[in-house]
């Protein structure tokens, strides 16, 4: 089964995140996975190769995570496999000053991508339905009429030639602090720890039910949100990858058309240095 098909949430569908196992590998096992993603990776490079050729299309990756759960891993990864000219990741944080001043989509509509461009949301238009709901930043009345915000503006996007795939990011309490332990114990990684982070979790049934109500909401047919098991970083990797190839080969791209006759091209420039050869050093007698 196509991975895209295994974890997409259904549009209008009630999803129940407790019922969803983050440890879930569907057989996969870890050292033929890293092999395959490696050959994913592959494919990832060229596919986006054509859709930065082809100048028109393009595609916005949303990712929408808790703390720790590889929202850095997997850009590291996905991007990390493209040629980094077309390619573009935008982390959005706590608003600024200038950016309250507007609708809460102003900051993100200067963000998507261009044609032929990949761009990667770290955390993205749905932290105005997650953070802020979850802190009451603003009441209801406000944030619930958000949803439909949200459809209406990427269903404009995708007919303007964007797509979409969301992908959120499923953990368990239990490893995400296995690795808040593990930025602890690792030097390099020290600078990554906020208290915040650890404060959060006492709100983790409330993130839960604000995700449970975004992925009802939000999953359409044109922007489908696609649930990650991501206890397992290389089973992440794998699902995330296969499902970009997925929808990148789905698009059916080809190398544009040349804008030039390329026999003229190869007669008037190339004719010259392509004939044999004429040898005038003489033979010896
Ligand atoms: P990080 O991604 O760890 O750098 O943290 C970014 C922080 O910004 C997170 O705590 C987010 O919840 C917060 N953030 C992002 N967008 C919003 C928003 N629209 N309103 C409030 N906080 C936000
Ligand atoms: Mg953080």
């Amino acid at each position: 089964m196509k991975f895209s098909k295994l974890f997409q949430v259904k549009p209008g569908t009630r999803v129940n995140l407790k019922n969803i196992d983050p440890g879930f590998t569907a057989g996969h096992k870890k050292k033929k996975a890293l092999k395959e993603v490696a050959k994913l990776d592959r494919k990832i490079r060229e596919l986006q190769c054509l859709l930065y050729a082809g100048g028109k299309r393009s595609l916005l990756i949303c990712l929408q995570a808790l703390d720790a759960a590889g929202k850095d891993g997997t850009i590291n990864h996905v991007l990390g496999a493209m040629n980094p000219q077309g390619t573009r990741v935008h982390g959005f944080k706590t608003p600024t000053k200038e950016e309250l001043k507007h609708d809460f989509l102003w900051r993100i509509r200067q963000q998507v991508p261009k044609p032929g461009e990949v761009v990667i949301f770290n955390r993205s238009q749905y932290e105005d339905v997650l953070v802020v709901r979850v802190h009451k930043l603003v009441p209801p009345a406000i944030w619930s009429r958000r949803y439909a915000l949200i459809n209406l503006f990427e269903k404009k996007l995708v007919a303007d030639g964007t797509h979409i795939i969301k992908f959120f990011l499923h953990i368990s309490p239990a490893e995400q602090l296995r690795r808040f332990k593990q930025r602890l114990d690792d030097p390099a990684r020290n600078w990554k720890i906020s208290e915040s982070d650890y404060l959060e979790r006492e709100y983790w049934n409330d993130y839960t039910q604000a995700y449970e109500d975004v992925l009802r909401k939000t999953s359409t047919k044109h922007a489908p949100w696609y649930i990650i098991p991501s206890d397992h970083k290389w089973f992440r990797n794998l699902a995330v990858a296969n499902i970009v190839v997925e929808t990148l080969k789905s698009l059916g791209m080809k190398f544009p058309r040349p804008k030039v006759n390329l026999a003229d091209i190869r007669r008037k420039y190339h004719q010259a240095s392509e004939q044999p050869t004429q040898t005038n050093v003489s033979q010896p007698a």
